[in-house]
C-alpha cells in the first residue's frame, strides 16, 4: 500500500510512496523513483487532508486502470 509523504508545503508536492516507512530514511515517491526525499511528516499519511497537495502524476500512476471493455459482436 502507498501513504502520502509531504516534501514541501507546495502545491502538488505531497507525493505517495511505499506505506511501509521507518520514519527516518528517505523515501522514494512513486513519480520520481530517482528522487528520494526525507519527508516532512513523522507519520505515513493515509488521506491528504488537501487536495491541491496531491501530487498528480502520482495519482496518476496509482490509479487503478479500468478494465478494457470488449464489444460484443453478433
Ligand atoms: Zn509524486
Amino acid at each position: 500500500m502507498y501513504a502520502w509523504f509531504v516534501r514541501s508545503v507546495r502545491a502538488g508536492d505531497t507525493h505517495l510512496a511505499e506505506e511501509d516507512w521507518d520514519g527516518y530514511n528517505l523515501v522514494t515517491p512513486v513519480c520520481e523513483s530517482t528522487v528520494a526525499f526525507s519527508p516532512l511528516n513523522r507519520e505515513p499519511i493515509e488521506v491528504c487532508y488537501f487536495d491541491e497537495q496531491r501530487c498528480l502524476r502520482c495519482l496518476e500512476a496509482t490509479r487503478p486502470r479500468p478494465k478494457a471493455r470488449l464489444a460484443a459482436v453478433r
